[in-house]
């Protein structure tokens, strides 16, 4: 998320455990477990799904459950990070020294971060939009990091669109997600990531649009990540209950500046037997994610009810057959041929 617009947190008790910086190699191959470089033959597996997240950690929080719900069940599943978050605030005293505004050491960092989190998820194959550092955190909106030339918000559109559409070609990934128009809660890497993700979508899939880049692979649906309201509410009233903590300060949902109502939603992935994977997925994103802050506080009192269940708004593409009273989709697959 990448300091959000959200109130802080509390600050409480910081995590004493030894912050390693690692730093990877650009994953433009997947990796296995043994580290070893591994040839990924995507229609090996019939059905792929691909995301495009903004910043290391965006994925775990908002889709971690289900990224790892798909790789358990053998999807292939695919994650684009367009920048290494360099911007975002420390929640670590120990490597506060890492800031943008201090040794701006954090992308290479918060890229070890991430290749643990995968590795919580069991994702194989993670890479970042044009290569890893090819694009900065742009920063909060209406901040001089918006105006760096090396910025995402900045970058030339069309470049980052074909970077995007040769991952397409690739991986041919049926499912596609990404945020919404407004990023999910105006973060300007979020609507950069929002706007390549859906020229990409329709530039994929058109014969005449850069061949060089391989033969057209149109995506089936598309997907914005949703926070569903009504759930919000209810952790909110949980955690103020429980009297541990409140959710960023705030009483109700719509203080909040992202969550959507719920007749918008469309689809529910419960993926909430791998919740266990997404706590351990945010604890690998040390430095952003605060062992006491409101997301570990989310998980710990409402995880299963909430946390383990992500949602989605399907924007292109067939709506498959719903599920339970709600009618919604259960499958971000569903009614999709799978190839
Ligand atoms: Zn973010």
């Amino acid at each position: 998320m990448t300091d959000a617009t959200l109130p802080s947190p509390e600050p409480g008790e910081r995590l004493e455990q030894d912050v390693e910086s690692a730093v990877l190699a650009a994953a433009a191959t997947a990796v296995d477990a043994a580290g070893e470089a591994v040839d990924i033959v995507p229609l090996d597996s019939p059905r792929r799904l691909l995301l495009v997240h903004a910043h290391p950690d965006d994925e775990t929080i908002g889709t971690g459950a289900t990224m790892a719900k798909y790789a358990a069940e053998n999807v292939l599943v695919t994650l684009v990070t367009c920048t290494l978050g360099e911007e975002g605030e420390v929640l670590v005293p120990e490597i506060a020294h890492l800031a943008a505004d201090r040794d701006d050491g954090l992308g290479p960092h918060r890229a070890g971060e991430l290749a643990a989190a995968m590795e919580a998820l069991r994702i194989s194959d993670s890479r970042y939009l044009g290569g890893m550092g090819r694009w900065r955190d742009s920063g909060m909106m209406g901040t001089p990091a918006n105006e760096r030339p090396d910025c995402f918000w900045q970058a030339d559109f069309d470049e980052a669109v074909r970077e995007l559409v040769a991952v397409m070609r690739e991986v041919r990934p049926q499912v596609v997600i990404t945020y919404d128009e407004n990023g999910g809660y105006g973060h300007p890497d979020h609507i950069q990531a929002h706007r390549v993700t859906v020229a990409a979508f329709e530039a994929s899939g058109d014969p005449a649009y850069a061949p060089q880049l391989g033969e057209r692979w149109q995506p089936s649906k598309l997907y914005w990540t949703a926070v569903s309201k009504s759930m919000l509410q209810a952790g909110i009233d949980l955690l103020k209950q429980s009297g541990e903590t409140n959710f960023f300060g705030v009483d109700s949902a719509d203080d909040l500046p992202f969550g959507v109502s719920d007749e918008v939603i469309t689809t529910e992935v419960d993926a909430s037997d791998h919740l266990d994977a997404k706590v351990a997925a945010m604890r690998a994103h040390k430095s952003q994610i605060e062992l006491d802050g409101p997301f570990f506080a989310l998980s710990n009192n409402v995880g299963q009810r909430a946390f383990g269940r992500e949602h989605y708004i399907l924007v292109r593409g067939e709506r498959g057959p719903g599920s339970g009273p709600s009618g919604r989709e259960d499958d971000l697959f569903a009614g999709v041929e799978h190839a």
